[in-house]
């Protein structure tokens, strides 16, 4: 059996062909025109899946169905993209616009932070579990929650938004504009602004220099620390208990059997999973007597959205 799976970003969109055991046989991805009426966007992804089933050479009656993976808030049930910001959608009946004009009636949408998830899970890095969490270090913190082996989404899929759990009163300002919320702390942003307020702080420290030289990025801080910069180890340091205070938390609640780390950040391997399985393991209620749970980086990377929004179909 095979599968569409789309995934949509801000920048552009990538459609694969999917078969049961998760494998992508034909990909392509196209620029995305975020900014155009919604219908026009809509008839842009449509003409790009109908390219790719034709380039696969395969029979719409042979596909199972399209997943679609979409930033946003997304009401699952009826395909709806409530709002996206990058994107031009707003109330946008993305799955029955898809549905249409490609001509395959089964089409699923979900936020694509679910979609990553929902992919790693079942075959990525969490293949094997029924019960996970999926927490996506990158401009902000997207997060996933398997439980059972289904999505977990909240009343009409508005929920499983744990980038935006509280973890301060008050405290630094979210990128949804509250204050105190993990993906203030948590997010490749956050790390950046942390490099770059202790690069004024430290101006004459390693990771001041470099930063002068070589701007910042998530990656600045991490890199630093292993040149032995007390300056950037305090950083990452702090930076990695924050990850860690949220993800005791997730495990707290699921208590699932594996938390998977994906975005950016999670490319830092050992220097960053080792410490949040340090905090998992010794952070979690019931720790000596409870199973262990295990925290990963993720392994489709780029591919999870595609296999993942496969998968919402499968
Ligand atoms: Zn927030």
């Amino acid at each position: 059996m095979k599968f569409v799976g789309v995934d949509i970003g801000g920048m552009s969109v990538k459609v694969g062909i999917v078969d049961e055991n998760g494998t992508i046989l034909v990909k392509r991805t196209a620029t995305c025109h975020p900014e155009r009426p919604d219908s026009e966007i809509v008839a842009e992804i449509a003409a790009l899946i109908g390219d790719v089933i034709s380039e696969a050479g395969v029979r719409k009656r042979d596909l199972a169905g399209i997943g679609v993976g979409c930033p946003g808030s997304v009401y699952d049930e009826k395909g709806i993209v409530r709002y996206s910001c990058n994107i031009n959608f707003r109330n946008t009946p993305l799955a029955a616009g898809i549905a249409d004009l490609v001509g395959i009636g089964h089409v699923k949408l979900s936020n694509d932070a679910n979609c990553a998830a929902l992919g790693e899970t079942l075959f990525g890095a969490g293949k094997g579990a029924k019960n996970s969490v999926m927490v996506t270090l990158g401009t902000g913190v997207g997060t996933g929650i398997v439980v059972d082996g289904r999505l977990l989404t909240g009343n009409r899929s508005a929920g499983a938004e744990g980038g935006h759990m509280q973890i301060d009163i008050g405290g630094r300002e979210c990128g949804c504009g509250k204050k105190g919320h993990y993906e203030a702390y948590a997010s490749a942003t956050a790390l950046i602004a942390e490099t770059e307020e202790a690069c004024r702080k430290y101006p004459e420290s390693l990771l001041a220099h470099t930063a002068k030289q070589c701007g910042v990025d998530g990656k600045t801080a991490f890199a630093v620390a292993k040149c032995g910069c007390p300056v950037a180890q305090k950083v990452v340091k702090k930076y990695i208990k924050y990850v860690g205070m949220g993800l005791v938390s997730f495990a707290n609640i699921f208590y699932p059997e594996v938390i998977i780390v994906g975005g950016g950040i999670s490319n830092e391997g050992d220097a960053l999973i080792k410490p949040l399985q340090r905090y998992v393991s010794r952070g979690v209620y019931g720790a000596e007597y409870n199973p262990k749970i295990k925290v990963v980086a993720a392994s489709l990377k780029n591919d999870a959205g595609i296999v993942g929004a496969a998968a919402l179909c499968m």
